[in-house]
């Protein structure tokens, strides 16, 4: 049975707190839930330009395509949505955005991997005693076609925050060739998250 079917399975039970207790064999990712503990959620929202002569990278996979993403970093438009929606959960002084933790004026992020920093943001979070409930996440791009990479994404995802592969939702659209997506100027990516704060 796969992940995904696990999951369902166990969406069927009747409390939710079983739910991510069932799916969470690493103790770092259960989401308790105990009366003490705050339920937060966080939306991040993040596109870039394309251009030939760049890598395309998508949740830290290196991605066949004619061109790839404009950025800073790797401009890994995925991570980067994820890391936005975990810190806009977690609501850290200091940390309230990618671009408050990762400034692009630091030239250490250059060319930055942003799975990588996809890990340091989740190991802030533990840091603050806070844990990865769950994560749903969206791409739009016109091309290339991204179905046969999402288990290989949902893998790293899961992998940098020590979460199960069941925790991480990702799908990919086009928008039909309307707007900047469509007209193949650049990729957006939209995560929402939902973090436990104790
Ligand atoms: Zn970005």
């Amino acid at each position: 049975m796969s992940s995904n079917a696990e999951y369902d399975a166990v969406t069927s039970s009747a409390s939710t707190h079983a739910v991510v207790s069932d799916i969470a064999s690493d103790s770092s990712a259960v989401c308790t839930n105990t009366t003490k503990s705050v339920m937060r959620i966080g939306i991040g929202i993040d596109t870039h330009a394309l251009a030939s002569g760049y890598k395309l990278v998508l949740g830290g996979v290196h991605i066949k395509h004619n061109c790839g993403l404009v950025g800073h970093s790797d401009a890994d438009v995925l991570c980067h949505a994820i890391m936005d929606a975990l810190l806009g959960a977690a609501r850290i002084v200091g940390a309230h955005d990618i671009g408050e933790l990762f400034p692009d004026t630091n030239p250490s992020y250059k060319g930055a991997s942003s799975i990588e920093l996809l890990a340091k943001v989740g190991a802030i979070l533990c840091d603050n005693s806070m844990r990865v409930c769950d994560l749903d996440s969206v791409i739009i791009a016109q091309r290339p076609r991204l179905s046969i990479y999402r288990e290989a994404m949902r893998t790293n995802i899961a992998a940098a925050l020590g979460i199960q592969i069941g925790q991480v939702g990702l799908k990919a659209t086009t928008t039909e060739h309307l707007g900047p997506e469509g007209r193949e100027e650049g990729i957006t990516a939209h995560c929402v998250a939902l973090v436990e704060s104790e």
